[in-house]
C-alpha cells in the first residue's frame, strides 16, 4: 500500500512537470524508524514497488536491491529532525528553481502558500547534491515549515501524509509564479507574519471536514 502510493506520487510529479525523469526524489515514513524511498537513476516510468528502498532512520538500508536516491540523507535528517512529517518530495520545478538559483527567499505572498508552508520558503545555504551538508543546511533554513528551497538546485516540501508533500510542492510552484508575473505589473503586496501565523494554524488545526 505504502509502496504504490509513493510510486503514484513519483509518477505524477513527473506528469505534472515539476522534475524530469529520474531526477528529484521522493520518500514515505513507514514506521517511527524508517521510511521507503524512490531508487537512485531508475525511471519513474518503469520503477516499480520492488525499487523502492527501505532505510532506518540510523542511515542503514533495511531492505532493497537497488541504491537508494544519492539525495537520501536529506530525507533521513529531515525525518530525523520532524517526527511531525511523514512525506518528502524533492522537485526541481521550474519557477521554485528560479528562486533558488537566484538564492532569493519566496515570500508567502499568496494565500495557499500562506496557509500550506506557514510562511516564507527559505533557500538553504549551498552545498553539493547528495551530501551530508546540504541535508544539514535544508534541515536548518526549514526549521517547522513545510518547504525549503535548496540554493541553485531546486525544492523540498514536506507533509503529514503524501497528498500533502505533494499538494506542498504544487503550491510553491504556482506561488513562485505568481510573485514572478505580479512584479511585471508593480509587485506584489507583502502579508504581514500574523496573517500569515493565523492561515498557517487554520489550515494545520481547523481545516477541511473535521
Ligand atoms: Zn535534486
Amino acid at each position: 500500500m505504502s509502496r504504490e502510493e509513493l510510486l503514484a506520487a513519483a509518477r505524477e510529479v513527473v506528469l505534472e512537470g515539476l522534475v524530469v525523469s529520474p531526477w528529484g526524489n521522493l520518500s514515505l515514513r513507514i514506521s517511527d524508524d524508517s521510511f521507503l524511498i524512490t531508487p537512485s537513476g531508475v525511471d519513474y516510468k518503469t520503477m516499480d514497488s520492488e525499487d523502492l528502498v527501505e532505510i532506518g532512520l540510523d542511515g542503514n538500508i533495511k531492505q532493497g536491491k537497488l541504491k537508494p536516491s544519492s539525495e537520501y540523507q536529506l530525507h533521513l535528517e529531515i525525518y530525523k529532525a520532524r517526527r511531525d512529517i511523514r512525506a518528502i518530495v524533492h522537485t526541481h520545478s521550474p519557477y521554485a528553481s528560479a528562486f533558488a538559483v537566484a538564492r532569493k527567499r519566496l515570500p508567502a505572498v499568496i494565500e495557499d502558500l500562506a496557509q500550506i508552508v506557514g510562511g516564507d520558503v527559505e533557500v538553504a545555504k549551498y552545498a553539493l547534491p547528495g551530501t551530508g551538508v546540504l541535508a544539514r543546511n535544508a534541515v536548518l533554513a526549514l526549521g517547522n515549515k513545510f518547504a525549503v528551497l535548496l540554493a541553485n538546485h531546486g525544492v523540498v516540501g514536506v507533509g503529514r501524509n503524501m497528498e500533502e508533500a505533494l499538494r506542498v510542492v504544487r503550491v510553491v510552484e504556482k506561488g513562485a509564479k505568481v510573485f514572478l508575473l505580479s512584479t511585471i505589473i508593480g509587485g506584489p503586496v507583502l502579508l504581514e507574519p500574523e496573517e500569515i501565523q493565523v492561515m498557517h494554524d487554520f489550515y494545520l488545526n481547523k481545516y477541511g471536514q473535521r
